[in-house]
């Protein structure tokens, strides 16, 4: 299988120059060039098996040159007994008759992040040794939060790769900026920026195509790539557990082989559901996959009206991991609904840079209306959820969790949908701890580590030790630069300015 870009379908390159490169020269996100299909009788044989094999299973109809010795490595590194705090790695748990969680944030950074990029850096680093040889690659993430902590982690001390992060300075929780500017390693750097993630994000793809940086990488033998969710790497470990969901879904007897379920999931960047959405194509039986956000609402307006509009208010909000108003993964749908035209895509994206806004023909509008429900939920609403979940349901959840569990719940009292669903459950309620005090009634408190002892309290469940254990580190970065200075802060962290 070949993969292509969004904005040039000329391209034709190899699962590991996709994930190697990580973004298309000329700004295009790599996609498969044909979506594989479950065979007949797959998901019966998926049912049977651990999770490792089903993603070894998965991982090989899409990386068709990787050899199954290759994956068998890749994959059983990635998720070797220990690593997650669930024998199952991704957890299904049920909320009630309806709606069942899937944990994906039981691995080392407590985010679902970790179900990528502790694969990612196994998929790059062979991918690498099969294209780009020689040189060292340079990983550049822009985080909401979440994102580069389970970089940084996933790729410490990994030969022949440097990884750098920039994160919004006001824009995460105290505990993501912990994790970050605590990390070890010697190949990693963190730097706060004055701005959004979207200065964040913006900034980092200006780096991955500014002639003059990239010149002296290539003097230096180093080359960027990506571990933001624009890496087709991120996003083909996520549509495995979302396939795996569907058979713990059968093995417990929730549903059987053939009915559809719902897919709840709260949305920024648009990578998760998108791998949802990718299940489905590949077979999945989905009814409605339900996206959900924050206050930072451009995806439900984009779904309701077929206008995407990024010239709005951002709101800092509880659920920091998405606020965003440049969901990048949302070009990867477009290219699939509108057959793949990249003279569309193209068009799309320059009105996106230049005027912040663009809008799709009704017959797409109708495509995306007929799979994907849109709804929205503010800081407020947000902790009603997680109080009322944890009185109602006895669940903890986080605040992103939230998110998803009410625009679920409003969608199904609205439509009376019965449908069996699945809501991801996409980071541990420890690392947004001062929201989720507040919202189970917990007394208020300054200290974030006395937080984590009065949340124990509260609910009786237990915080995670890398969490609590980040008492007793020391910060390593502390630096904080303004947005059009990155570039000159990753030349300065690699040592060649
Ligand atoms: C990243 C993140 C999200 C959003 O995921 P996208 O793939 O960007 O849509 C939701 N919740 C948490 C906890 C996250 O870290």
């Amino acid at each position: 299988m070949f993969y292509t870009s969004t904005r040039d379908t000329s391209i034709k390159v190899s699962s590991s120059e996709a994930i190697a490169k990580g973004i298309s020269a000329e700004g295009g996100l790599f996609v498969p060039e044909a979506i594989p299909l479950l065979a007949p009788g797959q998901i019966d044989g998926l049912c049977a098996m651990s999770y490792i094999e089903r993603a070894k299973n998965i991982l090989a109809m899409y990386l068709t040159d990787f050899s199954q010795q290759e994956l068998d490595y890749c994959v059983n590194g990635a998720y070797a007994p220990g690593k997650f705090s669930s024998e199952k790695v991704a957890q299904l748990k049920k909320l009630n008759d309806k709606a069942s969680v899937l944990e994906l944030w039981r691995g080392p950074t407590c985010a679902f992040k970790d179900m990528a990029l502790q694969l990612l850096p196994y998929l790059l680093t062979t991918a690498a040794g099969k294209t780009v040889k020689d040189k060292t690659v340079v990983i550049l993430v822009a985080t909401s939060g979440d994102t580069g902590k389970a970089a940084l982690e996933g790729f410490k001390d990994v030969e022949k790769t440097k990884i750098m992060v920039f994160f919004p300075n006001d824009g995460v929780s105290p505990m993501q900026k912990l994790q970050m500017t605590t990390q070890e390693g010697e190949n990693v750097a963190v730097c706060a920026i004055n701005g959004n993630f979207d200065d964040a994000q913006s900034g980092v793809k200006a780096i991955f195509t500014d002639e003059k940086v990239l010149k002296k990488l290539e003097e230096n033998g180093l080359m960027f790539s990506s571990a933001n969710s624009i890496n087709w790497g991120r996003l083909v470990p996520q549509i495995v557990y979302y396939i795996s969901a569907y058979c713990e879904m059968i093995n417990s007897g929730e549903i059987k082989n053939g009915d559809k379920i719902n897919i709840a999931v709260p949305t920024g960047n648009f990578g998760n559901i998108l791998a949802a959405y990718y299940a489905m194509r590949m077979g999945i039986p989905v009814n409605r996959l339900i996206c959900a956000s924050n206050a930072n609402n451009v995806l439900t307006d984009f779904i309701e009206t077929g206008i995407y509009d990024k010239n709005r208010k951002f709101y800092t909000t509880a659920s920091p991991s998405m606020d965003i108003l440049i969901s990048s993964n949302l070009e990867r749908l477009l290219f699939e609904l509108c057959g793949r035209d990249d003279g569309k895509i193209n068009e799309w994206m320059a009105a996106l840079k230049s005027e912040g806004k663009y809008s799709v023909d009704a017959e797409i509008l109708k495509k995306i209306k007929e799979v994907f429900v849109g709804g929205c939920c503010d800081d407020t609403l947000t902790a009603q959820t997680i109080g009322k979940v944890f009185k109602e349901e006895n669940y903890l959840c986080d605040t992103h969790t939230a998110v998803g569990v009410r625009v679920y719940e409003e969608y199904a009292d609205k439509t009376g949908d019965e449908t069996k669903t699945v809501i991801a459950s996409t980071a541990n309620p420890y690392k947004f701890a001062k929201a989720v005090l507040s919202a189970v009634g917990g007394s208020e408190c300054d200290d974030e580590f006395e937080r984590l002892d009065i949340l124990r309290q509260t609910t009786g469940e237990e915080c995670p030790v890398q969490l609590s254990s980040l008492k007793t580190k020391s910060v390593r970065f502390s630096k904080c630069c303004e947005k059009d200075e990155m570039s000159n802060a990753v030349l300065s962290m690699l040592g060649i300015e």
